[in-house]
């Protein structure tokens, strides 16, 4: 549960340009994610780090991660519980979140994964109006990566980079 709830779930800043003219509908970007067409516009997708979307949903990049190859699950309804979304609609988060486990294990090849939803803002949601599901890769003993690699810096790896790779890596699954 303490685990479960680390996994930070922050509000992403809002973009100020896309809500100027309508102060009273601010964007989400998980809506916004779910609407971006990955193949007719790549900017837009990389600008909203959409790695996938159909009529299933979307799969993104968490622009604030837990660690390198955070991903988000999101359905097109902007729901806060699953219990909003029908059967159909919850079998097709399911299908999402093997796709991105199909697509980390063939780039990052952890050894693990924590996949965790946050459900309500007592629960740790970020955004309590659009329910997602987080898939966190994981390697054993990687919470202490830093201690057990004393002298080697570690840099995280820029988002920019990470989009790239797996946008290529998504185009061979
Ligand atoms: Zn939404």
């Amino acid at each position: 549960m303490d685990y479960i709830s680390r996994i930070c779930d922050e509000i992403q800043p809002r973009d100020k340009q896309s809500t100027a003219n309508k102060p009273d509908k601010p964007a989400c970007f998980l809506c916004e994610a779910g609407q971006t067409d990955v193949e007719a516009d790549p900017e837009l997708a990389e600008k909203r780090l959409v790695l996938w979307q159909d009529h299933r949903g979307a799969l993104l990049l968490n622009r604030y991660p837990y660690s390198s190859g955070h991903l988000l699950v999101t359905p097109h309804a902007h729901v806060g519980d699953l219990t909003d979304l029908s059967a159909e609609q919850r079998a097709n988060l399911m299908e999402l979140i093997v796709l991105g486990q199909q697509l980390l294990t063939t780039t990052y090849n952890p050894q693990g994964f924590n996949v965790g939803m946050n459900l309500g803002r007592a629960a740790g949601a970020g955004v309590p109006g659009h329910m997602h599901i987080h898939i966190v890769p994981r390697w054993t003993g990687d919470a202490n990566f830093m201690t057990t690699v004393a002298g080697l810096r570690v840099t995280p790896q820029a988002i920019e980079h990470t989009y790239e790779w797996l946008r290529q890596a998504m185009a061979k699954i």
